[in-house]
C-alpha cells in the first residue's frame, strides 16, 4: 500500500526525535503531504495507526495538511494549478514547468510528554 511506505519514514523521524528529546509518549503528529502523492487521508490515518503500534507514537492523533500542486512556467513565469491531464501553461502553452508546491512530504511538528 502506497500510504504505508509514505508514512513509514515520517514515523521513524518522529520516533527518533522523540527518543532524543526524552519524550515517552507522542500525542499529536502533524504532517504535510503534497497533492502529487495522491495519498488519501483515510489511508494515511490507517497506515499511521498500523505503523505506530508499539512505538512512542502509538495512540497519537495524526493531523494531515495537504498542499495543492502549483506549477511555475519556465517560459513566462506564470504560476498555476494544473488540471489532472494537462500540465501545460495556460498563459503561453509552454510545457517546461516546475512544481513549486505540492511535492512536500514532511513532519510539520509533533507534541508529546
Ligand atoms: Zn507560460
Amino acid at each position: 500500500m502506497h500510504e504505508l511506505s509514505l508514512i513509514q519514514a515520517l514515523i521513524e523521524t518522529v520516533a527518533h526525535s522523540a527518543v532524543e528529546n526524552d519524550i515517552a509518549k507522542v500525542n499529536t503528529v502533524k504532517i504535510v503531504v503534497g497533492e502529487v502523492y495522491g495519498a488519501l487521508p483515510d489511508a494515511l490515518d490507517f497506515a499511521f495507526r498500523v505503523l505506530t503500534k508499539d512505538t512512542v507514537c502509538e495512540g497519537a492523533v495524526l493531523e494531515i495538511d495537504k498542499t495543492p500542486l502549483v506549477l511555475k512556467c519556465g517560459a513566462c513565469g506564470s504560476e498555476y494549478q494544473p488540471d489532472e491531464i494537462n500540465w501545460k501553461c495556460p498563459a503561453c502553452g509552454a510545457g517546461g514547468v516546475t512544481a513549486i508546491s505540492g511535492k512536500e512530504l514532511y513532519v510539520d511538528y509533533y507534541e508529546g510528554d
